[in-house]
């Protein structure tokens, strides 16, 4: 039977990128599938030149929102009507969603952290140990701090970027910071309950890099977690497990900031499993 063919005032898209191969897109396309959602997740390229007429163009065709990576989690801002609690305290979004016809920014990397933390303890009360100051660490430590935890010890090799952090934790948050200069072998304080790789150590193709801290320094019990999640079994997440420890990949980050931006922009909350299958996938 014939279809009717409803001819609108459309723009049909076609752009040749290489995006089939994208994570994130693979990982948030088949929660789609699964959810039966008539979506689309694209990966499109912006240069930073070209980032203003990209928002505009996100409002115009009707986006429900995007994600941003470097380097447009800060410089999106001015091109946004408004930013989430979180979002605005660190500076930075990576989660854009339409609210009515606002366009409001958020950050949901700390938040996915956050999530699979629960999983395995409440941060309420909790010492955390946290390698690395960088964008991750900073949406971790506001995050775990927003979620209860009291004391952060902020490790980090540039002196500038750590003290930069520890102030902002110190006067943006409810907890408190403290910075130590990673400029010898650490060793993890009885007393930290969560220690927390946010730095790039591990990251493919230098996947048996290691952090410079005492591993006789975990225990058994306490929670390790590795943002991470290529390869997701980094040397920090096998020596924790021989360890005993709780250990978090930086997989399940990765899927849980996804399930949180797929909520925010459908109503649907997706099935971690799924989407954790399907990085798998492309990650081999
Ligand atoms: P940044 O470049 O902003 O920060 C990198 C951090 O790593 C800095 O603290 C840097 O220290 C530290 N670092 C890098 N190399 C070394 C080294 N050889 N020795 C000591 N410290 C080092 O990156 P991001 O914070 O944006 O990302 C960090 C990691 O987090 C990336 O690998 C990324 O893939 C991952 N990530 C994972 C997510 C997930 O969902 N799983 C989400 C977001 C990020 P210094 O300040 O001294 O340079």
């Amino acid at each position: 039977m014939a279809k009717e063919l409803n001819f609108k005032q459309e723009l049909t898209a076609c752009f040749g990128q290489p995006v089939s191969e994208n994570p994130t897109q693979a990982m948030v396309e088949a929660a789609y599938r699964h959810h039966g959602l008539d979506w689309r997740y694209l990966t499109i390229e912006v240069a930073p030149d070209g980032l203003a007429d990209a928002v505009k163009g996100a409002r115009a065709m009707g986006f429900q929102g995007f994600n941003c990576t470097i380097p447009h989690k800060v410089a999106v801002i001015e091109h946004l009507d408004g930013l989430g609690e979180s979002a605005s305290v660190m500076g930075a979004v990576n989660c854009v969603v339409r609210r009515g016809d606002q366009l409001i920014g958020e950050n949901t990397d700390g938040k996915g952290f956050v999530t699979g933390l629960k999983e395995l303890t409440d941060p309420t009360g909790k010492e955390v140990v946290m390698f690395g100051a960088g964008g991750a660490a900073r949406a971790i430590g506001v995050e775990v701090a927003l979620a209860g935890a009291t004391k952060i010890t902020v490790v980090n090799r540039s002196v500038e970027r750590g003290e930069e952090l520890t102030q902002l934790l110190n006067d943006k948050v409810p907890a408190d910071a403290e910075f130590v200069p990673w400029d010898k072998t650490f060793a993890i304080p009885e007393s930290a309950e969560v220690v927390i790789n946010a730095t790039s150590i591990g990251l493919f193709p230098d996947v048996d890099a290691q952090l410079d801290f005492d591993f006789n320094t975990l225990r058994e019990g306490q929670v390790v977690a590795d943002v991470i999640p290529n390869p997701p079994r980094t040397h920090l997440v096998r020596e924790a497990e021989a360890k005993g420890c709780k250990v978090i990949d930086g997989l399940g980050m990765l899927v849980n900031q996804g399930v949180i931006g797929i909520e925010y922009w459908t109503g649907v909350d997706a099935d971690p499993s799924v989407m954790r299958k399907a990085l798998e996938e492309v990650f081999g």
